[in-house]
């Protein structure tokens, strides 16, 4: 049995066909640049990666030319057993704590919720339109801000006017919950307890912290938008708010330049000139110091959000380090760990060199918490979760 998990985004979408028994990703691809001239598409199956230029106008076409590639280089979805379509879909608002077969009342609420996600809701709709058309299986949607529905409410209520932010639904839902669900489930699973209060840290382009006690979220740092939190490859994160009045009096920019600014100029490309760690790292041993200072802020930002989970949980029994820079970065992550030396965390610096697909500690058996790099795999959570719905279904 496998399910296709799909990620549509406004001009992409991403797939695998994914065995959620044994984790394997039997065929990845994605397609880009749709509605441009030319749109891009890889398929990967069976070790051989299967290139293409060609214009595809929407993403009905898109998907019809991924479906033909299933067929003519594999794997045959009827072959592979295919019985669901996973869907990734951004924001769930207060609508939806775990995952949902479609419907049309839950299509339509997820088309509702286009407010808070202009632009993620509407390009994940898009896909679950043409693949709801095209493949004629269950389709689930699993939302990446479910996990966070558990939030306490001094969590996820911001101090704002109560009578606005109710009516116009503003207040926390974190994101990519998916990754932080499942990355605090292999925490648990690894050490064989449960009842453990764990900070999960997800670095890659976009970055998120959460708090975790006994499997349950009880904060994290993204919030209305994955604008808020840490610093990350384009986005500010934290920033006092009145930045943008003072920009939009004292620089005449406008609400749409101001949103482009803080989510695509800023965060380390924005201190940098760079957003691929790697690429700063180099900048800073070649001795830029713009380079080196994004990276202190970067540190600075993550020590502060551990300090303050550890505080709000009342202890701290895990860190899990997962994404692109969390699971590859080590030189990141000894710099985060070194500054929490005074609380007794001791990093391994040997193993923490060790580079690796597996689930590794690389704390010392003496350290006060166990600090764990653990590979982040949405596509399976997605089909795990998915075929939990399609269960429920016979
Ligand atoms: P996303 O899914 O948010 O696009 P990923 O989780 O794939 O992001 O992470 C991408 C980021 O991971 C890249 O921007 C890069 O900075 C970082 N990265 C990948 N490999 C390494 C490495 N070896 N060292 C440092 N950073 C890395």
């Amino acid at each position: 049995m496998t399910v296709l998990v799909i990620n549509s985004g406004s001009s992409s979408i991403k797939y695998q066909l994914v065995d959620p028994e044994s984790g394997e990703a039997i065929a990845v691809g994605l397609v880009e640049q749709i509605g441009e001239s030319t749109s891009r598409v890889k398929h990967t199956y069976d070790g051989e990666k299967h290139e293409y230029e060609q214009r595809l106008a929407d993403h009905g076409e898109g998907l019809r030319f991924v479906l033909d590639l299933f067929d003519s280089v594999g794997p045959s979805l009827a072959e592979a057993g295919i019985v669901a379509v996973g869907h990734r879909v951004v924001q769930g608002g207060d609508n939806f704590n775990g995952p949902a077969l479609i419907t049309e009342d839950v299509r339509d609420l997820i088309e509702e919720l286009a407010p808070l996600a202009p632009l993620h809701n509407p390009a994940n709709l898009r896909g679950i339109d043409v693949a709801r058309e095209l493949l004629d299986v269950p389709h689930v949607v699993v939302f990446d801000t479910a996990f966070f529905q558990t939030l306490p409410e001094e969590a996820a209520r911001y101090a704002l006017n109560r009578e606005v932010a109710d009516r116009y639904g503003v207040r926390r839902y974190g994101a990519h919950g998916t990754s932080h669900q499942y990355v605090s489930h292999k925490a648990s699973e690894w050490i064989g307890r449960e009842d453990l209060k764990q900070i999960v840290l997800h670095l890659g382009n976009g970055a998120s912290v959460s708090a975790v006690v006994n499997g349950e979220a009880v904060d994290t740092s993204m919030g209305l938008t994955p604008l808020e939190g840490l610093v990350m490859g384009t986005r500010t994160g934290d920033i006092d708010p009145a930045v943008i009045f003072h920009l939009s009096r004292v620089a005449g920019m406008s609400i749409d330049e101001l949103d482009d600014l803080f989510n695509k100029k800023s965060g380390v490309k924005g201190l940098a000139g760079e957003n691929d760690m790697r690429a700063v790292w180099d900048m800073a041993d070649s001795g830029d110091e713009n380079a080196r200072e994004a990276l202190d802020i970067y540190v600075h930002r993550l020590v502060k959000y551990i300090g303050s989970y550890a505080a709000v949980m009342g202890g701290l029994d895990v860190i899990a380090f997962t994404a692109g820079i969390g699971e590859n970065d080590d030189r990141l992550r000894a710099e985060v760990l070194e500054r929490l030396a005074p609380f007794g965390v001791k990093i391994d610096p040997e193993v923490n060199a060790v580079r690796g697909d597996n689930i590794r500690a690389i704390t010392t058996a003496d350290s006060s918490v166990t600090v764990l790099v653990i590979p982040t795999n949405e596509e399976l959570a997605i089909a795990r979760q998915t075929m939990d719905v399609v269960a429920t279904l016979s």
